[in-house]
């Protein structure tokens, strides 16, 4: 597990990924991941181009491990984004939410490691050609955007293993070290951890979005609005408005209407539970703790191995 193609790609000790995630992963999360010996990652979906200067700058001066930066692809001044990770040498980005075929290229010619976040196996095989280092399979279960085809990360990760020659990165649905260990024998070479760390202490967060995401049940999070991008959110008062509407036959444009603009912020970076929208995975159901990104590190990479020693004692 320590000594794979994923850890030898990137120069990281641990194969355990803090996904980018819009409004939580500042550099102080990302920073303190790949302190921790993981793979820390920005999420720039959410950062003007000026604030995403400032998270590499702040990262780079933070930790000299390697971080990376995700980059979602629909994002309205993506190519600013490109030219500050190329311009200020980020070692890795993880692209996602569009075709990997665009960019890639002009990445990997800047020396920079790139991996791309899929929902299927086609989607994996686009990115093999479009010359990526890994693929992430990331499944239903996961928080935000996500595929329309509602494939589990149990049955998405083998089949994208099956699909490409290239290291497979699991997500979806992996909060501790048991999932870490059943990951592992799908066939993956690291896991990458989102819900997890916006319950940490170091998630930009906002404290009142940690404690939704603690308080969030078996069946609190649903996958919805497909029409315009699906996304995985707690089912709050927003989420009733949002059913509701769908129960009165609102078409695209009613949705869009509703939705408005800056949700994700209001709900996850203010605080507003009522009328954000707070994006967050299934495994939510399973957090009962904020701890400190190392000890989440840490914790879920030693009950891996503990859980993979006693399936060998058993076999
Ligand atoms: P600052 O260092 O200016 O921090 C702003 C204030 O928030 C400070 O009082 C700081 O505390 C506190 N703070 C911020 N994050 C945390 C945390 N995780 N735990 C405890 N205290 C925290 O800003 P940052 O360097 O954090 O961020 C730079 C800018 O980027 C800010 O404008 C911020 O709002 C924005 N940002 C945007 C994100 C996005 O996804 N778009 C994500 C995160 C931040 P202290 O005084 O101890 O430093
Ligand atoms: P909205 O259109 O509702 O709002 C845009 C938000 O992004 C605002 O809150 C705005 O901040 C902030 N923002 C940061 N940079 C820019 C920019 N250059 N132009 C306009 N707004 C900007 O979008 P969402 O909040 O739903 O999504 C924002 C981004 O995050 C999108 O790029 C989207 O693709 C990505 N995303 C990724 C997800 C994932 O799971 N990876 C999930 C959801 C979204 P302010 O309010 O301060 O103006």
């Amino acid at each position: 597990m320590k000594s794979n193609r994923i850890t030898a790609l990137l120069g990281i000790e641990i194969p355990i990924f803090q996904a980018g995630m819009i409004w939580c992963s500042g550099w102080r999360l990302a920073s303190a991941v790949s302190n921790a010996g993981g793979l820390g990652i920005l999420g720039a979906g959410s950062m003007y181009p000026d604030v995403l200067k400032e998270h590499i700058a702040k990262t780079q001066a933070a930790t000299q491990k390697p971080f990376a930066v995700n980059l979602p692809l629909l994002y309205p001044n993506i190519e600013e984004h490109i030219q500050t990770c190329i311009a200020m040498k980020v070692p890795i980005v993880v692209t996602s939410a569009g075709s990997p075929r665009i960019y890639t290229a002009r990445l990997k010619a800047a020396g920079i490691k790139v991996m791309h976040v899929v929902a299927s196996s086609a989607f994996a095989l686009k990115a093999q050609e479009a010359g990526v280092d890994a693929v992430i399979a990331e499944g239903y279960e996961a928080g935000g955007h996500n595929g329309r085809e509602e494939t589990t990360s149990m049955v998405l990760v083998p089949l994208v293993c099956d699909a490409v020659d290239l290291p497979v990165v699991a997500a979806g649905g992996i909060g501790d070290g048991r999932a870490m260990a059943a990951a592992f024998a799908l066939g993956a070479e690291a896991v990458q951890v989102g819900s997890r760390f916006v319950a940490s202490l170091e998630s930009s967060a906002h404290p009142r979005f940690k404690e939704a995401v603690l308080g969030a049940q078996e069946g609190g999070t649903t996958l919805t609005l497909k029409e315009l991008a699906p996304v995985r959110l707690i089912k709050n008062p927003f989420y009733d408005k949002i059913q509701k509407a769908y129960a009165q036959g609102a078409d695209t444009e009613a949705l869009r209407a509703l939705l408005g603009r800056g949700r994700a912020k209001r709900g996850m970076f203010e605080g507003d539970l009522t009328e954000g929208e707070l994006e967050i995975g299934q495994v939510s159901a399973l957090l009962r703790s904020v701890p400190s990104a190392a000890e989440i590190v840490h914790s879920m990479y030693h009950e891996a191995l503990q859980r993979i020693k006693e399936l060998n004692a058993k076999s």
